[in-house]
């Protein structure tokens, strides 16, 4: 009852959808960092999309 709990909400925290604004693309992390670049271009010009 309380693992599942546990699991449930590691599972809520995950995939964060962001979008960079310098190259368009889209993509997820799988933690909530306060520094975070894309990936694909490393411009930190990012937001976060829900
Ligand atoms: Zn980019």
């Amino acid at each position: 009852m309380g693992l599942f709990d546990s699991v449930r909400q590691i599972f809520t925290i995950t995939g964060n959808e962001y979008r960079c604004h310098y190259c368009g693309r889209t993509f997820s992390y799988s933690v909530e960092l306060p520094d975070l670049n894309c990936p694909y271009c490393d411009s930190a010009d990012i937001e976060r999309i829900d």
